[in-house]
């Protein structure tokens, strides 16, 4: 008998709020599709799992993003988030179906929910991950044993973590770190509604009101293009914000102009800030410490402008000019002027 009786396919929670899908699903489901296609004698699927109120029509959203399954839990209970709610649904869903793995996005409501669940449960979770393989060598006995990385010790190691003794293997990964495939309406795949027994439909904690968050600014995660300001760039942000403007885009920073009081955190990239990934970022007078790496280097074109030629930037850089910050923007303003011409 294999090591995991009837537990197969991986499973990605598709987290939604007033019906409206959040990005990191789809990251998921394309991260998943590839996974599946890197152990095709396992046969495994991929399986969304949508949780909320009035939500069902929203299935064929997902299986258009790649799912080939859909579980629905339509259920007034559900209608705003609810961490007992959420957490009873998902649990019985497992229960029920058995996912081999199960992907969560590590936002807000992703970090609350699954660590509850995995704890039902009794299953391994990786919380905060930034990428996911299948071991190889296992897949021959019938086993798609997950290698879960993600950064540890401050940023400054990854460490890569396994649950070879439960199911399902969870895990969170960070927002933005996998692309997103474009959806193809022409996909058909399966529906199918659960609906939840509960025990308890007591709330132990009541939402009395929900207060928008008001955004200030920008949200740099949308942004298709960015321009870093690092401490080398501290004294000439107007600059660097000239430069973005210029390009349609908009100024991010690193963590020490931010702790030095010249940004916002809520345009910090890095571990402890944003994770980016627009199509052309450029890095002014940043050194390119691993932590604000870890938020942008999946950048498509990476610029780096830094006086010291052996700043660690330049080895993540698709291109690289080397001098001063000061010297450099306003020439790359008035070429970018020029060239729009
Ligand atoms: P510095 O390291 O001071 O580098 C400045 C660079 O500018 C240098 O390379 C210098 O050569 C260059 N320079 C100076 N003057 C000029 C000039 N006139 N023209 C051109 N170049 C010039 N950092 C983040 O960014 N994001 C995070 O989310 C983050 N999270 C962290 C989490 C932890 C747990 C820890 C321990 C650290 C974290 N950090 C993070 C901090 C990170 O380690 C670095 O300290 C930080 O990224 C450095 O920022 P910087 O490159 O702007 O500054």
């Amino acid at each position: 008998m294999a090591k995991f009786e009837g537990y197969k396919d991986i499973y990605v929670f598709v987290e939604q709020k007033n019906g409206e899908i959040a990005n990191v699903g789809y990251e998921l489901i394309s991260e998943a599709r590839k996974l599946v296609a890197s152990i095709p004698s396992l046969g495994f699927q991929v399986v969304g799992v949508l949780l909320g109120h009035n939500i069902t029509d929203k299935a064929n959203e997902v299986i258009a993003h790649g799912a080939d399954k859909v579980i629905v839990v339509d259920d007034a209970l559900l209608e705003g988030y609810s961490t007992q709610f959420y957490a009873d649904a998902l649990t019985q869903v497992i229960l029920t179906y058995k996912p081999d793995s199960f992907l969560t996005g590590a936002t807000v409501l992703g970090r609350d929910l699954a660590p509850r669940v995995a704890a039902r449960l009794n299953a391994g979770l990786t919380a905060d991950a930034t990428k996911i393989e299948i071991d190889q060598t296992k897949v021959e006995d019938g086993e798609a044993l997950l290698l879960v990385t993600r950064p540890t010790f401050g940023g400054n190691l990854f460490g890569t973590i396994i649950c070879p003794n439960t199911r399902p293997q969870m895990a969170t990964i960070r927002p933005n770190v996998f692309s997103m495939d474009a959806p193809d309406a022409g996909r058909s795949g399966e529906v199918i509604t659960f609906t939840p027994e509960w025990t308890d439909t007591d709330p132990k904690v009541v939402v009395k009101k929900v207060i928008e968050k008001v955004v200030e600014g920008v949200d740099i995660t949308k942004a298709d293009i960015l321009v870093g300001a690092g401490r080398g760039a501290e004294d000439c942000l107007d600059m660097v914000k000239a430069v973005a403007e210029e390009l349609g885009g908009e100024m991010c920073a690193s963590r020490a102009v931010v702790d030095d009081g010249f940004a916002d955190k809520s345009i910090q990239v890095g571990q402890t800030g944003k994770t980016v990934r627009p199509s052309l970022y450029i890095a002014c007078g940043i050194s390119g410490a691993c932590q604000h790496v870890a938020g942008m280097e999946k950048s498509d074109m990476i610029i780096a402008i830094n006086r010291d030629p052996q700043a660690e930037i330049f080895s993540i850089a698709n291109m690289g000019f080397v001098g001063d910050v000061k010297e450099i923007l306003p020439l790359l303003k008035e070429e970018i002027i020029a060239a729009k011409k």
